[in-house]
């Protein structure tokens, strides 16, 4: 099955929804960034929740950034989709081993830790849309649960996983979100909650080989729904050399000069993909002309 996006439509309208099945993108972000288990998991939901929301953005240039930031080992997590469902997205610490949770799950939780979830929305205004809770749990499902009902005012449920392989590549992934519209009766929601709590998990009902559109037929199959929508999805990164050498102008005039010092090429790895840049010292020298001398760094 390959990845992809499909949304929904259910109740006559008071209710839209997304269902995603993302496998390959959180494989191929496993594979790219050597990420531990609980690390593929925490990465893989929230690229498989970047890869549906960002495709209610309208621009064919908007861009959608989520962003975790927390106390525990992991640091953080980052990841940014387009209108089209291409995600990526990167762990600050890829290697956070952890013992399983209380109820025998990799503890995303615990790897996370206290923190902030940033919503980012860049539509090519002056300035993004930013909206921002604390982690609720720290196992992203319910934070973002949490931000759309607070930031957003828009009542919703969302589901993630990732479930691994013994060998630690990906066995499957995906997750869905429901939202309700804001003239939904209330004999609805209520419904859709009793639904909801007796629904299996999103991994359990893939590894049965359904697909997105039967994951929207298991949420919401006794309120008519209808798919509007399917779109493929994948994990892309769009570096180069120049995005790379513009990192290392940030770097600073007074790294450089110590890569130049030692005199030998340098690799550098984007971040996103881990995709590799090799820069030799002549070009070093020319970057970092390009730099800001140390004496103009106004403080
Ligand atoms: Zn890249």
């Amino acid at each position: 099955m390959n990845d992809c996006i499909v949304r929904a439509t259910a109740a006559k309208g008071q209710i839209r929804a997304f269902a995603a099945y993302t496998k390959n993108i959180v494989e191929t972000a496993r594979n790219a960034h050597n990420t531990s288990p609980v690390i593929t998991a925490a990465l893989g939901r929230l690229l498989t929740a970047g890869a549906m929301m960002g495709v209610t953005l309208k621009g064919e240039d908007d861009l959608l950034t989520l962003k975790i930031n927390g106390s525990g080992p992991a640091k953080g997590l980052i990841v940014t989709a387009d209108a089209k469902a291409n995600v990526k997205g990167y762990a600050m610490v890829p290697d956070v081993l952890l013992p399983p949770n209380a109820v025998g799950k990799l503890d995303v939780s615990g790897a996370l830790g206290i923190g902030i979830l940033s919503v980012i929305k860049d539509m090519g205004l002056k300035d993004p849309y930013v909206g921002q809770v604390e982690l609720k749990t720290g196992e992203i499902a319910e934070d973002l649960t949490y931000y759309f009902a607070t930031s957003e005012q828009v009542p919703s449920a969302v589901g993630l996983g990732v479930l691994m392989n013994k060998d630690n590549t990906v066995r499957q992934a995906g997750g869905f979100i429901i939202q309700l519209m804001p003239y939904a009766e209330d004999a609805l929601i209520d419904a859709l909650e009793a639904r909801l709590s007796k629904m299996p998990s999103v991994t359990t009902l893939l590894d049965e080989g359904k697909t997105p559109e039967d994951l929207i037929g298991c949420l919401l199959g006794e309120w008519e729904p209808e798919i509007t929508e399917s779109v493929p999805a994948r994990f892309v990164c769009n570096c180069d050399k120049k995005r790379v050498e513009k990192a290392l102008i940030a770097v600073g005039k007074k790294e450089l000069d110590a890569m130049i010092r030692d005199g030998e090429d340098i690799e550098v790895k984007c971040q996103f993909c881990g995709k590799a840049y090799s820069f030799s010292i002549p070009e070093l020298k020319e970057i970092q002309k390009l730099c800001t001398p140390i004496s103009e760094i106004k403080t």
